[in-house]
C-alpha cells in the first residue's frame, strides 16, 4: 500500500520515500524496482551517490507512470554557486533519464559560496521547469531562515539526519514555522538502534520490528518524512509497513527520551555549525 501523501507548498510528498545512498549498479535498479513493487512512489538520489543512471533505469523499468512517482535528486557543495547549480541539474536530469525531477535540493551549504547567489539558481532552476519544487539539506535553522528570505520560489523541504538518539526540535520548529517539510535521513540510525531496550519493547507489545517502530514515530510527527534505505526487498516492504498500527504518547515519549547530545551519526569535516538542542 503506498504511503499516504504529505501536502506542503504546494507538493504532495509520499511520507516514506526509498533512501538509495550506498546502492549502485544492478542492485540499485533491483531496489527501485523492489521499492515500486511493494509501493513506494517516493525515491531519494543524488548525483552523489553515484546512481542516478541505475535509479532512472529502475524507474523506467519499474512499470509505474512516471507522474505517480516523486523522484528528488540533489546538488553536491561543490557545485551550487550561481554559474554551476543548474548545470548540475540538468546533468543530473540527463542521468536520470528525465526531463524534470520534483524536488532539487542543495545537498550541504557551502560556506565558501554567497547563500544568495545558490538560492537564486536554485529558484531559477526551478523556474526553467528543472525542478516543479526546490529546497535545501542540512540546513542549520538560522541558514534556512536566511535561505526561506532569500528564496523567491517557496522552499518545500529540508532534509537533515532524525533518528532517536538525535534531538531535532529546534530544526522541525523552523520548517514548521516555515510551512516546510522536514526529510528525515539516516531515519532508522543506518540499522544501528535493533539493540535499545525501549525500542525493542515497543516493537515486541506491537508485534512490529525496531525499524518500523522508529519510522511510526517519525510518521507521528508533523510534517515529518522519511527516507530509510533499504537494497532487501523483504526490508523495504518492512519499511513501508507502518501505517496499520500507533504508537501511545507514552511510547512517543520513551523514544523522544533516546535523545543524547552525541546522538548525531553523519558528521563530515564540511558539517555547517549544526543547532544544540535546548
Ligand atoms: P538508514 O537509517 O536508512 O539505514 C540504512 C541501513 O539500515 C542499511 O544498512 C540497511 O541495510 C539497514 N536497514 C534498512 N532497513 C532495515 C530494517 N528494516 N531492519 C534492519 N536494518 C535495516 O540510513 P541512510 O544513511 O541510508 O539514510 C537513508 C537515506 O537518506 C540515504 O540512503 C540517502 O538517500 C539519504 N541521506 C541523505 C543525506 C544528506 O546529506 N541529505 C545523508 C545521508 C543519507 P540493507 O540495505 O541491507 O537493508
Amino acid at each position: 500500500m503506498p504511503a499516504p501523501l504529505l501536502s506542503v507548498q504546494g507538493a504532495s510528498i509520499p511520507r516514506i520515500g526509498l533512501g538509495t545512498f550506498g546502492v549502485n549498479g544492478d542492485a540499485c535498479v533491483e531496489a527501485v524496482n523492489a521499492a515500486l513493487m511493494a509501493g513506494y512512489r517516493h525515491i531519494d538520489t543524488a548525483r552523489r551517490y553515484e546512481n542516478e543512471s541505475e535509479v532512472g533505469q529502475g524507474l523506467r523499468s519499474g512499470g509505474v507512470p512516471r507522474d505517480q512517482i516523486f523522484v528528488t535528486t540533489k546538488v553536491w557543495w561543490d557545485e551550487i554557486a550561481e554559474d554551476r547549480l543548474e548545470a548540475a541539474a540538468e546533468a543530473s536530469l540527463k542521468r536520470l533519464g528525465l526531463d524534470q525531477v520534483d524536488l532539487l535540493l542543495i545537498h550541504w551549504p557551502n560556506p565558501a559560496v554567497p547563500l544568495k547567489d545558490s538560492v537564486k539558481a536554485l529558484c531559477s532552476a526551478k523556474t526553467r521547469g528543472l525542478a516543479r519544487h526546490i529546497g535545501v539539506s542540512n540546513f542549520p535553522v538560522a541558514l534556512l531562515d536566511e535561505a526561506v528570505s532569500l528564496a523567491t520560489e517557496p522552499l518545500t523541504v529540508n532534509q537533515c539526519e532524525y533518528q532517536p538518539m538525535l534531538n531535532q526540535d529546534k530544526v522541525l520548529a523552523a520548517c514548521r514555522r516555515h510551512g516546510m517539510a522536514f526529510t528525515a535521513y539516516c531515519p532508522i540510525g543506518r540499522g544501528g538502534l535493533n539493540n535499545l531496550p525501549v525500542l525493542a519493547d515497543i516493537a515486541a507489545r506491537h508485534g512490529k520490528t525496531t525499524a518500523q517502530v522508529i519510522l511510526r514515530w517519525h510518521m507521528q510527527q508533523e510534517n515529518v518524512l522519511a527516507i530509510p534505505k533499504s537494497s532487501n526487498p523483504g526490508r523495504i516492504k518492512e519499511n513501508l509497513d507502518v501505517f496499520d498500527f500507533t504508537l501511545t504518547n507514552d511510547e512517543m515519549s520513551d523514544i523522544f527520551g533516546l535523545a543524547r547530545p552525541d546522538g548525531r551519526m553523519i558528521m563530515p569535516t564540511f558539517q555547517p555549525q549544526w543547532d544544540v538542542a535546548a
